[in-house]
C-alpha cells in the first residue's frame, strides 16, 4: 500500500475552561489524583474517554484490588481507605478483619459496576467537573510548559488552559505528546501481556464449591460470599483444564490466567482474569487494539463454552459483561527524574520522598517469573517494602506535568510491581497535593519538594 501523509490546517477553536487542574484519565490514578486535587480545594477538570471513572478497575473489569503484602497492612493511601469505606457501606466490598497473611487478602475483593458510581460521589463532593466521552489528541506548549491541551468530543475540537496537568492515561499519552522522553517494553521492546475480561453471572455457587473442594483445593474458598479459583489452586481442576488444553479444547492464552473471582453485590456472578491476548511490541497500536478486542471475545466465547460443558455450577451461566477495555499491563512509560527499578525493589528501597509503599511482587505476564523473589535482601519482615519517590512521577522536560499510574518512571520490571492498582492510588493521591503545592508557590513540578508530598499524604491518614 502506498502511505501517504495529509496535511491538517490550523483551525481556530473554542476555549472549553480554564483550571487549575487537568487530570487526564480518569482511571484508578486519575480518580484519586482528581479527588485528591478537590480536597486541595482547587478547580480541577477530569478529561476521560468513557463514560465513567475508574478505568481499568471499572471499564477494563479489573478486581480484585491486590493488598500491599507489607506486614501490618499499613494505610498507604487515604483516599484508597475512603473508598473502600464507601465500597463496603454499599455492599460492594468486604470488610473482613481476619489475618492478612493469604495470598489474597478478602478486602481486596470489589464491585467494578459500584466503583463508578463511588468514583464520581467522591470526585464531584470535592467539586471537581467530570468531561467524558472526551479525549486528549494534542497539546499546545511554550518553552517547557503545556499551556493548552486539545480535546475532541462530539463537540468537535477545543482547547482547555489549566496552570498544571495530570496524565493519568496509562499510557502517558499527554507526556508523550508533549516530547517527554518514553520507554516501552522490555529491553527488545515487548510489552507485558494484555487481557479481554469478562464476567459470567448465574453461577450456582454451592455446586462449584463443593466441585472445588472435592478437588482439592483448601484455600480461598472459605467465605459464604466469595467463592476464589486459580489454576493452580485447585490440583483437579487443573488437572482437567491441562487435559482439555492437550486435546485442542483451550488454547495456551485460554488457560494462561484461568482464574475467577467472586464480586461483592453481585452474589452468582464471577470475574475472569482470562483471556490473555499474548505480549508484543507497541500493544497500543490501534490495529492491534482492534484485532486483540475480537480475538479476545473469540477466545472468551471458549472459555465460557467450555466451563458451561464440564465445570460444575456452570451449567446455567451466561457471559454477562465483556470488558469495554483491554487490560494492559504495560505500555509506555515516561522518563523522570528518578526510573524507580527492579534494584529498588530487591533493596526495599525506602526514599525520604517516598510516596507509594508496596511489597507486591515482580509480575510480568508473558514471560517467565520464577526467579522473581530471588534477589531479596534479607529485613525483619516488618520492613519488607519499597517506597516510589515523588520524583518517578515528575517527567523530564515539562515544568507543569506530573505522571502518576502505570505509565509513571518506572523501569520495566519496576512497573512490574508498582503497576497495582493500590501503588497506582497511592501516587494519584500524592499528584494532588503536589498540584496544590506547585500553584501556591508557582514553581515547577521538579522543585516541589516530595518530602513535603509525604508529609501532607501521612497527614492525611497515609501510614508512609
Ligand atoms: C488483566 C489485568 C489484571 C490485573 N490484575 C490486578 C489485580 O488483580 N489487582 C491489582 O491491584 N491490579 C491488577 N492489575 C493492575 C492494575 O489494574 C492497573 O495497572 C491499574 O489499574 C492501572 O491504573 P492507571 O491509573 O495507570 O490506568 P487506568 O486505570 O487504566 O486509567 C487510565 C484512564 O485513562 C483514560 N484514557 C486513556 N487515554 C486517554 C485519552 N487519550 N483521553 C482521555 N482519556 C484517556 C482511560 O479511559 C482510563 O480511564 C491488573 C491489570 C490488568 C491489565
Amino acid at each position: 500500500m502506498n502511505m501517504k501523509n495529509v496535511i491538517l490546517s490550523e483551525k481556530n477553536i473554542p476555549l472549553y475552561g480554564e483550571y487549575d487542574v487537568v487530570v487526564v484519565g480518569g482511571g484508578t490514578a486519575g480518580a484519586v489524583a482528581a479527588i485528591s486535587a478537590g480536597r486541595e480545594n482547587l478547580k480541577t477538570l477530569v478529561i476521560e474517554q468513557f463514560g465513567s471513572l475508574g478505568g481499568s478497575q471499572t471499564n477494563a473489569l479489573v478486581h480484585p484490588i491486590m493488598p500491599s503484602f507489607i506486614k501490618g497492612n499499613p494505610i498507604t493511601s487515604s483516599i484508597c481507605s475512603d473508598i473502600h469505606k464507601r465500597m463496603v457501606e454499599i455492599g460492594a466490598a468486604v470488610n473482613d478483619d481476619g489475618p492478612r497473611d493469604r495470598f489474597f487478602d478478602p478486602n481486596g475483593f470489589f464491585n467494578g459496576t459500584q466503583l463508578k458510581v463511588v468514583l464520581e460521589t467522591m470526585a464531584l463532593e470535592v467539586g471537581c467537573k467530570l468531561l467524558y466521552h472526551t479525549r486528549l489528541i494534542d497539546v499546545i506548549k511554550e518553552n517547557n510548559r503545556i499551556e493548552y491541551i486539545v480535546i475532541h468530543n462530539k463537540n468537535g475540537l477545543s482547547a482547555v488552559k489549566a496552570k498544571t496537568y495530570i496524565d493519568c492515561t496509562g499510557d502517558a499519552d499527554l507526556a508523550y505528546i508533549s516530547g517527554v522522553p518514553c520507554n516501552s517494553g522490555d529491553t527488545n521492546g515487548v510489552n507485558s501481556s494484555m487481557t479481554l475480561r469478562f464476567e459470567m453471572a448465574n453461577v450456582d455457587m454451592e455446586k462449584l464449591s463443593d466441585y472445588l473442594i472435592a478437588g482439592g483445593q483448601t484455600e480461598f474458598i472459605h467465605y459464604p460470599t466469595l467463592h476464589v479459583d486459580d489454576f493452580g489452586w485447585c490440583p483437579e481442576f487443573r488437572r482437567f483444564v491441562l487435559e482439555k488444553h492437550h486435546l485442542g479444547e483451550l488454547t495456551h492464552h485460554d488457560i494462561c490466567h484461568l482464574q475467577f473471582f467472586s464480586i461483592p453485590g453481585k452474589p452468582k456472578s464471577l470475574s475472569f482474569n482470562c483471556p490473555e491476548l499474548g505480549n508484543g511490541k507497541n500493544l497500543i497500536d490501534a490495529d492491534n487494539l482492534s484485532k486483540k478486542q475480537t480475538e479476545g471475545k473469540i477466545a472468551i466465547k471458549r472459555i465460557t463454552d467450555f466451563m458451561k460443558k464440564y465445570i460444575p455450577g456452570f451449567e446455567n451461566a451466561y457471559i454477562s459483561q465483556i470488558a469495554p477495555m483491554l487490560g494492559l499491563r504495560e505500555t509506555r512509560r515516561i522518563e523522570a527524574e528518578y526510573i524507580f527499578n527492579e534494584t529498588d525493589v530487591f533493596n526495599y528501597r525506602k526514599f525520604a520522598d517516598g510516596i507509594a509503599s508496596n511489597n507486591f511482587f515482580i509480575d510480568v505476564h508473558g514471560e517467565d517469573n520464577s526467579n522473581r523473589d530471588k534477589g531479596y535482601v534479607d529485613l525483619p519482615e516488618e520492613q519488607k517494602y519499597y517506597e516510589v519517590p515523588y520524583r518517578s512521577i515528575v517527567p523530564k522536560g515539562i515544568d507543569n506535568l506530573l505522571v502518576a499510574g502505570r505509565c509513571a518512571g518506572l523501569s520495566f520490571y519496576g512497573e512490574a510491581t508498582v503497576r497495582v492498582q493500590r501503588t497506582c492510588r497511592a501516587m494519584g493521591e500524592a499528584a494532588g497535593i503536589a498540584a496544590a503545592l506547585a500553584i501556591a508557590e508557582d514553581i515547577p513540578f521538579r522543585d516541589v519538594d516530595g518530602r513535603e508530598v509525604k508529609k501532607i499524604m501521612c497527614l492525611r491518614g497515609a501510614e508512609l
